[in-house]
């Protein structure tokens, strides 16, 4: 067999359409795919010479040819309450981070995956954005995260449930890898866990969403809302200037109608900033009666930030107020807030000291 690719041929993180097409050119069988997949992600084989049921001669070329990339892991950090956060160092030598957090009332195993080094959107509450962007992550090193941890939380003895696009960069913004990955996550070649279970997080990009909505996943969708009104809004998100929220509002309605769940708004909350009862009213005004569930996070501060986190006594008045006025709401556990836990800030944060 000839190797036409002129590079090592990768096998992981890669979607099964893609690798059995990648395996036909190479003039093989198209299931072979989904053999050498169920290997990776099945059986944690990552030994080609291993994967028994590939014919000798395919198993001796990708001994040779192919590749299985995972990150090379620098530093886990464990909280008291079983989170831990991993640092990863990718191939070009940049840092990303996952998030490994557990929810034991829920039966949930859950781990918060970056998509890029760095982001461009520059939140004034965010330790990553403060970084810059550096560059989108391929489907390898998001899925390689993913593996890595799901290998930490088995040891402990339990299994993987969800997965959240919520770490460092704005998924929406390198769609394809994010794409690509949730295809690996959702087949049961792959990891085999369900769209229902798998969560984007996006600061709110109307063509993303459109595009998201042409592919044929279906995860579930959480917007960065932060505010109310545009006027706060852009003082804290700058891309509300461009997306202002009322634009948001009808892709609401279109990515209930288009996935049949109910989407999202994260609140971040921030002493004295949103945290009012006028805010709240502002909140329920915008949102009554559509298909949004409210995400309070208290903000999980910072070094070098000037954003406070509320009263524990705030976030529950604000909760109530809205509970009150019909809305769903919940509110964030905080996890890991030794270790600086909350997706985003805490990646950012790490690679600022690693400077
Ligand atoms: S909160 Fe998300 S979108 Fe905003 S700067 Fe941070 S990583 Fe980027």
């Amino acid at each position: 067999m000839q190797n036409i690719y002129n590079k090592k041929f990768e096998s992981i993180g890669i979607p099964p359409k893609k690798l059995a097409t990648q395996f036909e050119k190479l003039g093989e069988r198209r299931f072979r795919a989904k053999q050498v997949m169920k290997w990776i992600y099945s059986r944690n084989i990552l030994d080609f010479e291993q994967m028994t049921d590939l014919p000798t001669e395919l198993r001796l070329w990708l001994t040779e040819n192919g590749k299985i990339t995972l990150p090379e892991t620098v530093e886990v950090a464990r909280s008291d309450d079983g989170s831990a956060k991993f640092l990863f160092r990718l191939d070009d030598g940049k840092l990303v981070e996952s998030v490994y957090i557990p929810d034991k009332n829920r039966d949930r195993n859950t781990i918060c995956v970056s998509s890029q080094v760095g982001c461009k959107f520059d939140c004034a509450f965010c330790a990553t954005g403060k970084m810059g962007f550096s560059r989108n992550l391929s489907s390898t090193e998001i899925i390689g995260q993913i593996y890595i941890v799901r290998q930490y939380i088995a040891q402990g003895g339990k299994n993987l449930t969800n997965i959240v696009f919520m770490g460092m960069g704005e998924p929406l913004d390198n769609l394809d890898a994010v794409v690509d990955s949730i295809e690996v996550l959702n087949v049961d070649a792959g990891f085999g866990i369900g769209h229902r279970k798998i969560l984007v997080s996006t600061v709110g990009i109307p063509e993303q969403i459109e595009k998201l909505m042409n592919s044929d996943i279906k995860p579930k969708l959480a917007i960065s809302l932060n505010a109310p009104n545009n006027r706060l809004r852009s003082k804290i998100m700058p891309i509300n200037k461009k997306y202002p929220i009322e634009k948001l509002i009808p892709l609401v309605q279109k990515y209930f109608k288009y996935s049949k769940r109910w989407v999202t708004f994260e609140y971040v909350m921030f002493a004295g900033i949103n945290d009012s009862l006028k805010f709240a009213d502002e909140l329920v005004r915008l949102i009554k009666d559509l298909p949004i569930k409210v995400n309070l996070i208290p903000f999980n501060e910072i070094d070098g930030f000037d954003f406070k986190r509320p009263d524990d006594r705030i976030v529950m008045r604000f909760q109530s107020y809205l509970l009150a006025n019909s809305l769903v709401v919940t509110i964030r556990q905080s996890k890991g807030r030794k270790i600086a836990g909350a997706c985003g800030q805490l990646a950012g944060k790490e690679v600022l000291n690693s400077r």
